[in-house]
């Protein structure tokens, strides 16, 4: 199959959370390209290596529990192989949860590629109590079977051997699953019907399993091809045998009953496991929200005291810094020029960039407890609240991740199956408070309510958490209606946590973002920026100015002016843009100190509430609302979101303004 290619070409495949980025990572190491697969929001991560002097393309399928046409998950693994056909197919699969990870085998042998499978996490089957017997597990089904730890790298390398050497030599035929034998003779029947129509590269006795599971897409491609009068006798075959799907299910849990009959020893009845043990408290209905909120706690605790001083030393020492030395080197120079990079580039992104550290203590905090397995456990425990305003317990941990940075908590919503759950979950996501936006709410509350400024933190902090659960019930109830997901995750079972892993997945998301500060940032702050001085070079009559005067009738129902107005509109590139604004507009620096005489001669304490208000609420900056485009592939949504947040805004700032003018 490799002929006429560069060297080999392998595709990894298993269930989710079995260690199969764990091989893939520690096969390329940084030889790897993460993408998309076309039309599909499903990461492809590629990579190459070299083994004993042969060159190697590896891709890495994305975990899949079977191969129905259930999920994009599903779909993508089972078109990679049968399109791209790959020379060989390695399964990863868990040890200590044998039986369940065999039935994606199963499914694999379904198709023409040779199999090896690895047999890993035998460390953690130890220790749940379970022995698997990998030479008889190999004996068994007749493909390659390599006992693995791949956290700790050990038999990787045997692994990727066998595989090679399969793709170089070919298998032998393995000991394949097969329907019920009910209905095997109806199986046969379908085959000859349809074998001779079946397009290439499609394998006909494939095709004519899936059609008797019901497989959509492949009755689709199977009713194009076939002529009407065949169709029809298909046709009529399914539709007596409509149950023909649980047979193909029982063949295959026959056949894992078979293959693991002599190779697997399960725990005594009765042992209690560490994960049990664990979960006996991290599960709890009470017990495990407690432990939520601590874990919560410890890592807002530690992102904002170890992120905050590094992101105060980076906005002194460099941005500023450079913005210094760009003022000194281009005095000489055009004023638009050193506008344009002092207050357009490192305005906008240089204030971006102080937010990574901030990110990078967040993101590791995330993959960490992902990494341990507690992640799934947050799920569960918040599921319940999560289900009430129609979300899916892992719903939680995208916008969790929203507190760091609104950017990654939208892409992370690709862990949830559910397109309708993931849908909400993207519209809602903006109104977690992310980094930025907690950062101004911080500096200007000490400016409005320098008394209670702790007081009014905590409670704008909680105000659009509040507003997404009632939107997410209304969005729930009203607008996307349909089918709510039932709460089926994986919990795996605890282990150590590789830090590899952790660090690749943070650098890959930190890299996310940096892509987006150099791309749609940088953009849309020079584009600001020249709104803020075009055409006459001041920011009072320019064309935010202009816009500012425009909207000021509306200001005026939150008793703001255009000044603050701009502030707001200016946060749409990056939300701490601000307290910058508020700065330039009042010719006063971007201190509360230096602020707040300004400030409050002209805005009344119930307008500055209105202020804060209306900046929690609107909507979210540009890298935000372009992740939203990305991910949920139309404008349309964009559109909803931003008006909903707008709408949102104006008139979360009227009522705070009036109900604050009537009490304060
Ligand atoms: P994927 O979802 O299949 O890509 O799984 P990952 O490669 O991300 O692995 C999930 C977790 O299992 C990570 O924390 C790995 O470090 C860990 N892991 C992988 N292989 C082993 C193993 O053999 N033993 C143990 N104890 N942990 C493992």
């Amino acid at each position: 199959m490799s002929q006429g290619r560069a060297g080999i070409r392998i595709a990894l495949a298993g269930q989710p959370n079995v260690g199969k980025s764990t091989v893939f990572n520690m096969l390329t190491g940084l030889n790897q390209h993460v993408g998309n697969w076309p039309g599909k929001t499903v990461e492809r991560r590629e990579g190459h290596f070299e083994h004993h002097g042969e060159q190697v393309h590896i891709v890495d399928l994305p975990g899949a529990y079977c191969l129905t046409a259930a999920s994009p998950e599903e779909t993508v693994t089972r078109d990679f192989i049968i399109h791209e056909q790959p020379d060989v197919v390695m399964a990863v699969i868990n040890a200590a949860s044998l039986e369940r990870n065999l039935y994606l085998v199963a499914e694999l042998l379904a198709l023409p590629t040779p199999v090896v499978l690895g047999l890993n996490m035998i460390d953690v089957a130890q220790q749940e109590g379970f022995e698997v017997e990998p030479r008889v597990l190999q004996a068994a089904i007749g493909i390659p079977v390599v006992p693995m730890i791949a956290a700790k790298g050990q038999g990787v390398h045997e692994f990727i051997d066998v595989a090679l050497q399969v793709a170089r030599e070919g298998a032998a035929e393995p000991h394949r699953p097969e329907i019920r034998a009910d209905h095997r003779a109806v199986l046969e029947g379908l085959l000859t019907l349809v074998a001779p129509y079946v397009p290439s590269p499609y394998p006909a006795d494939w095709v004519t399993l899936k059609l008797l599971e019901g497989d959509q897409e492949v009755t689709e491609l199977m009713r194009d091809q076939l002529p009407p009068a065949v169709w029809e006798r298909v046709n009529s075959v399914l539709l007596t045998h409509e149950d023909a799907i649980i047979a193909v299910a029982s063949g295959r849990y026959d056949w894992i009953r078979r293959m693991t009959r002599a190779a697997l020893k399960r725990p005594r009845a009765g042992r209690i496991t560490r994960t049990q043990r664990i979960d006996a408290v991290a599960t709890h209905p009470f017990l495990g929200l407690l432990v939520l909120a601590a874990v919560l706690a410890v890592i807002f605790g530690l992102t904002y005291s170890v992120g905050g001083p590094m992101q105060e030393w980076i906005q002194m020492h460099v941005v500023e810094g450079l913005a210094g030395w760009l003022g000194t080197a281009l005095a000489s120079g055009p004023d638009w020029l050193r506008g344009l990079l002092v207050d357009g580039v490192l305005g906008g992104v240089g204030t971006m960039l102080t937010f990574l550290p901030i990110l990078a203590i967040f993101f590791a905090s995330m993959a960490l407890l992902e990494d341990v397995g507690y992640m799934a456990r947050a799920a569960y425990v918040m599921d319940r609240f999560m289900h009430a305003i129609g979300l899916h317990g892992k719903s939680f941990m995208p916008l969790f991740l929203g507190f760091g940075c609104n950017v990654p908590a939208i892409m992370g919503a690709r862990i949830i199956e559910s397109r309708r759950a993931r849908l909400i979950t993207i519209l809602l996501a903006p109104l977690v408070p992310c980094a930025a936006r907690l950062a101004v709410l911080t500096v200007l509350a000490q400016v409005f309510f320098p008394d209670s400024a702790m007081l009014v933190t905590w409670l704008l902090t909680g105000l659009p958490l509040v507003v997404l659960a009632v939107l997410g019930v209304a969005l729930n109830r009203l607008v996307i209606r349909g089918e709510q997901a039932a709460f089926i995750m994986e919990m795996p079972l605890y282990h150590l946590p590789n830090w590899r892993t952790i660090a690749i997945l943070v650098w890959q998301r930190l890299l996310a973002f940096l892509h987006k500060a150099g791309t749609v940032i940088l953009s849309v702050s020079v584009i600001v920026w020249a709104l803020t001085v075009l055409p006459t070079g001041e920011i009072e009559t320019s064309y935010m100015g202009i816009i500012g005067y425009w909207l000021e009738p509306l200001g005026r129902l939150m008793g703001l002016g255009w000044r603050p107005l701009v502030a707001i509109l200016t946060s749409f590139v990056a939300k701490e843009n601000a307290v910058a604004t508020l700065g330039v507009l009042y010719n006063a620096g971007e201190t509360a100190s230096a602020l707040a005489p300004a400030l409050r001669a002209e805005l009344s304490p119930a307008a500055g509430l209105a202020f804060l208000v209306t900046q929690m609420l609107f909507i979210p900056c540009v890298s935000t609302v372009a992740v939203i485009k990305q991910e949920t592939g139309s404008w349309k949504w964009v559109f909803v979101n931003v008006g909903m947040l707008a709408l949102l805004a104006l008139l979360g700032g009227i009522v705070a303004f009036h109900v604050a003018s009537w009490v304060l």
